[in-house]
């Protein structure tokens, strides 16, 4: 490949990361998507594949890497016991048949071991861990590794057992499994919510997602929620055995246990079997009270999990999404319109005659920028294939040229903004077309949007009707202009009493110690995401060193591209974003990042060599257990070594110890080192 082909293919992967993790804030932290399922799964998939033909432009915050996103600020987070994972997708037969073909090269026995196929409920991910058969926790999947603490929200599910029945079950274990909103609760609950005058939500997995993350459970307990459990994870430190062998006997634990199990699930003998159970699923899917988007296969026995595990952090190998294809249909496209976005971006979006596509009204659809309307040849007036995968927004997919009648128009892109009249620019290296006038309303409006946003200042009561009458009254020109809003300006907006004035403005209050990479990220800056945020304002801990820096000191941080840097350069030296800067700064908000505590690697920094049977550990569990917790293990003694940790029959390891004077630790002097190595318990978040 030449270095041209190979820049522009790392451009692509630039541009799919920025749109992915776009749309998994979202997704998870916004429940409000864009993007369809299926479109987000084929720039996922996109970006994958890059990667994997060119590993010399993945980052280590690519989104392949990273499942779900970060937990959000007003929640206790909570570590998992084991990391949560994603799934892996596929949409054809043959795509199965590759995953099988993978897992066989890893063990070989896997055909011949057989599958279970399960439903892949469309809910959210949750841990629920019980000490002695009590439900004392429950968290969300988070970023998969740590979570928000849930635990009241889920205690208000009556159908999830307080105290597991029986008793054979492990001392400490986590049931994991997915909550869910049927779909006749959530009907009846958006019919009630219309009728008090409050916004609907767009589908049950988004109202489940935010009904579990309530901060007030009253109102947890108020929305019906279910739940099925699917797994059981013990310690992986101190594993204990659970009494299954294989998933299904899992699932007839878990019911044992009182926790409800979707009865709906059929063994395998082979990928033919979850073929033709998949086809059935299709065929009952509309009778079922719960959304569903595919069919979860997964390996029989747990025994091949271990020994399969996962891709890249993100994806255990012995299960798959088998998804539907999702659904189609055939309309006209009426107009083309464009949105103005925060960063300036226009997005286009496609008006279209109404249309039902699978038990709904389609009447808009996204598109992404001008290059896919120019690439797809979509014309106004086209009759058009649209897609949608049961989500929120369906896609165009292409044009039926067949039909043209000579009538349609070709769209080109306006050479000024729709909304302030301002000449649009396009920088040579992105796809999109922008309005770079600051003032744009339309950019103010969705600036401040993204400001307020749980995963920027979470400033709660401060929703996207009241920023409009707040820009539309003139109380607020930009984001500094928030603190300086009072209860009785407040009261003057339609929908404000007393009382939700008063928590607005506590909440814009609260908002002011948010740490310095929420503000950078609430700030907008093209390209700089929740990530990429955390990684500068890691690095600079205060906003005039950011202030003092350039794009080169941005391009110097681990993590941090070209793009992002320049792009962050710009911004801050810009007069009027540093004017705007300077006036939070002066209503105290605040511009420093806190320090990152190091107690979760209490073994940082040290090597150890494990060697002989340990009484309860494998040596595999041994080695991740001193890996999970910062160290490093090695498999031969040198005066570099730190620890050697020895069980029975140690062999020439030990001698080589003591030889070299290496200190020597059984298995559990080793969880006491790491347990007098963690801060005292008082001072851990
Ligand atoms: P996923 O939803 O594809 O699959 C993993 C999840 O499936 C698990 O975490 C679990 O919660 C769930 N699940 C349901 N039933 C299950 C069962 N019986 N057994 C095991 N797991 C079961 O992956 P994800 O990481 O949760 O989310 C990624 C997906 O979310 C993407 O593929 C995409 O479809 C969607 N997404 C969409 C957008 C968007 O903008 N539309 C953005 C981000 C993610």
């Amino acid at each position: 490949m030449s270095d041209a082909d190979l820049a522009t293919t790392a451009r692509r992967a630039a541009e799919l990361r920025q749109i992915l993790e776009q749309a998994s804030h979202e997704y998870y932290v916004l429940d409000r998507p864009h993007l369809s399922d299926a479109e987000y799964d084929a720039l996922f998939r996109e970006l994958r594949a890059l990667e994997t033909a060119h590993p010399e432009l993945a980052t280590p915050d690519s989104p392949t890497h990273r499942v779900g996103a970060e937990p959000a600020s007003q929640f206790d987070k909570v570590r998992h016991l084991a990391p949560m994972y994603s799934l892996d997708n596929a949409f054809a037969p043959e795509e199965l048949r590759a995953w099988e073909d993978r897992n066989a090269r890893i063990a070989g026995e896997v055909r011949e071991q057989g599958y279970i196929a399960e439903l892949k409920i469309d809910g959210a991910a949750v841990a629920l861990r019980y000490q002695d058969g009590m439900l004392v926790r429950a968290a969300t999947r988070g970023n998969g590794v740590v979570g928000e603490e849930i635990t009241r929200n889920i205690r208000t599910i009556r159908e999830i057992p307080l105290r597991l029945s029986g008793t054979r079950f492990p001392a400490l274990l986590e049931v994991r499994g997915e909550v869910y909103m049927p779909f006749s609760g959530f009907n009846a609950m958006n019919e009630r919510r219309v009728a008090a005058g409050e916004a609907t939500f767009a589908n049950p997995r988004n109202a489940a997602a935010g009904a579990l993350r309530q901060l007030d459970a009253r109102i947890t307990a108020e929305r019906p929620l279910r739940f099925f459990g699917y797994q059981i994870m013990t310690d992986p430190d101190r594993p204990e055995p659970i009494g299954a062998a294989t998933q299904e006997q899992v699932l007839d634990l878990l019911s044992s246990w009182g926790i409800p199990t979707n009865p709906r699930r059929c063994l395998c003998a082979d990928l033919d079997a979850v073929a033709a159970y998949t086809a059935e699923v299709e065929r009952f899917r509309g009778e079922l009270d719960y959304a569903i988007d595919g069919v979860v296969v997964k390996v029989l026995p747990l025994h091949l999990w271990e020994e399969l595990g996962v891709v890249g952090e993100h994806d255990p190998r012995w299960a798959i999404a088998y998804k539907f294809a999702p659904d189609l249909a055939t309309t006209r496209l009426r107009s083309i319109e464009i949105n103005v976005g925060r960063t300036g971006s226009l997005n286009p979006f496609a008006v279209l005659e109404p249309v039902e596509i699978g038990g709904a009204t389609v009447r808009l659809a996204t598109l992404h920028n001008f290059d896919d309307i120019a690439r797809k040849d979509l014309r106004i007036g086209d009759m058009v294939l649209v897609k949608r995968a049961g989500e929120v927004i369906p896609q165009v997919v292409a044009p039926i040229t067949e039909r043209r009648t000579g009538a349609e128009k070709v769209l080109e892109p306006p050479a000024v903004c729709p909304v302030c009249g301002t000449p649009v620019e396009k920088p040579a290296d992105e796809v999109m077309y922008y309005c770079p006038n600051g003032s744009c309303p339309a950019r103010i409006y969705w600036g401040i949007v993204h400001f307020a946003g749980r995963a920027a200042m979470d400033i709660r009561g401060l929703g996207e009707r009241t920023i409009q009458q707040l820009i539309e009254t003139g109380l607020v020109h930009d984001v500094a202009d928030l603190y300086g809003l009072e209860a009785l300006q407040l009261l003057t907006l339609e929908g404000f009493a007393e009382v939700s004035a008063q928590n607005l403005v506590d909440a814009l209050e609260a908002s002011k110690a948010q740490p310095l990479s929420r503000l950078l990220f609430a700030l907008g800056i093209r390209h700089v995401g929740v990530q990429a945020a955390r990684l500068v304002a890691q690095r600079f801990q205060r906003m005039d060193a950011l202030l003092a820096a350039g794009a080169d000191d941005f391009a110097a941080v681990h993590g941090i591209g070209e793009t992002t840097a320049r792009a962050l350069g710009t911004y801050l030296a810009e007069p009027r974003n540093r004017d705007v800067l300077r006036r939070l700064a002066d209503v105290g908000v605040n511009m420093v990042e806190p320090v990152e505590r190091a107690d979760e690697v209490p073994l940082e920094g040290l090597t150890f060599v494990v060697t002989g049977t340990l009484p309860t550990l494998s040596r595999k569990e041994a080695t991740t257990f001193v890996e999970r917790h910062g160290g490093r293990v090695s498999g031969s003694v040198t005066r570099q070594t730190d620890y050697v940790v020895a069980g029975e029959s140690p062999g020439s390891k030990l001698a080589r110890a003591e030889e070299l004077g290496v200190p020597v630790l059984d298995e559990a002097e080793l969880m006491a080192l790491v347990e007098s190595r963690r801060a005292p318990e008082a001072e851990r978040t």
